[in-house]
């Protein structure tokens, strides 16, 4: 089956000034290195990782609103680019995105019903149904109640805010829907309540989603597969049964030591969780052969040199970490 969402060989570097503000001292910030990774129809693929791992600028480039340095992206068998001709406008319609923070994402002159219909009347509409009927429609199925649509973003909560935007990015019932850290945002009494919209609607509409977080708990509950990023990289992929069961790079096995579990004392080093030495590295200067090296309590001599290559440990588990080279590729065979 060809997937909805193919990306491929994905780059973008930022160029930054250097310390000496007089010389021409620029340097690359890779935000984005390179990155490779396709989405089913009807599946959901979390993206995972610390701040400043590139998740978001990655979920930017997907929807073509920021160029790309290199690489490509396709959504359902077209290329997508920044420019913002009719092509990209006609893709749009179908990819949507759900941001982190409502209050931001929303217009604060318009009351709840009518950024709903915005998209409706800025997307050509065949006519066939009033916008403001298709936008009332939606904003119930997302469990909006009529006393809130004429409500300005100020009058309402912050879990009312997100279905608000939810509402909108649905409205024109896009294939893809792009959600960056859609909850970190809310108070926790309505994070559950908003994930389990996000899971409803995606079954009852057939959504692909690229589903951008950093809380492995909710990953695990809402998506198919699972792609790691850190510094611009994905370093293990797979399905998220098998990813955040069986994880493979010692990253990924840190950051799923430190999701705490109902009933569990705060995790300390003897406790089992994986303490990762320091922040992660500046992506200016990104270390030299793995990434990982310097906070890796399993790094050897040849991790500082070599970077290492993408190894499949299963139909669709792979990892870029030398131990699994070592192990799959035999040091003696
Ligand atoms: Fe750690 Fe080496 Fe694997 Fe990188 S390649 S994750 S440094 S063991």
């Amino acid at each position: 089956m060809t997937p909805l969402l193919n990306v491929t060989g994905l780059q973008r570097h930022f160029f930054v000034e250097g310390k000496n503000e007089w010389l021409a001292d620029k340097k690359i910030l890779r935000a984005v290195d390179g990155v490779t990774l396709s989405v089913q129809r009807g599946k959901t693929l979390g993206i995972v990782g610390e701040s400043g791992c590139g998740k978001s600028t990655m979920a930017k480039l997907v929807l073509g609103l920021i160029p790309a340095t290199a690489g490509t992206v396709e959504f359902d068998g077209k290329p997508v680019t920044a420019q913002r001709n009719r092509a990209w406008r006609a893709a749009r319609r179908h990819m949507q995105m759900v941001y982190q923070d409502p209050l931001g994402a929303l217009d604060r002159r318009l009351t709840a019903l009518e950024q709903v219909t915005e998209p409706l009347l800025i997307h050509e509409n065949n006519g066939e149904i009033k916008p403001a009927v298709a936008a009332q429609t939606m904003m119930r199925a997302v469990g909006l109640t009529d006393n809130l649509f004429t409500r300005y973003p100020h009058e309402l909560s912050g879990g009312q805010r997100q279905r608000v935007v939810l509402a909108r990015a649905l409205v024109l019932k896009p294939s893809l829907l792009v959600c960056d850290e859609p909850i970190s945002a809310l108070d926790v009494s309505v994070q559950a309540q908003v994930i389990n919209l996000l899971d409803d609607l995606r079954q009852q509409m057939n959504l692909t989603m690229l589903f951008i977080s950093h809380d492995l708990r909710v990953v695990r509950h809402i998506c198919d597969e699972v792609a790691v990023m850190y510094l611009g990289r994905i370093i293990e992929q797979g399905s998220a049964k098998e990813v955040l069961s069986h994880p493979a790079h010692p990253y990924t096995r840190a950051l799923i030591s430190a999701v705490s579990t109902p009933g569990a004392k705060h995790a300390t080093a003897g406790s089992g969780r994986i303490i990762l030495k320091g922040e992660p590295p500046n992506p200016v200067d990104v270390p030299t052969g793995c990434s990982f090296h310097p906070r890796c309590a399993m790094a050897t001599a040849h991790c500082k040199t070599s970077a290492p290559a993408v190894t499949r440990l299963g139909e669709s588990h792979t990892v870029s970490c030398h131990l699994h080279t070592m192990i799959h590729h035999g040091s003696g065979s």
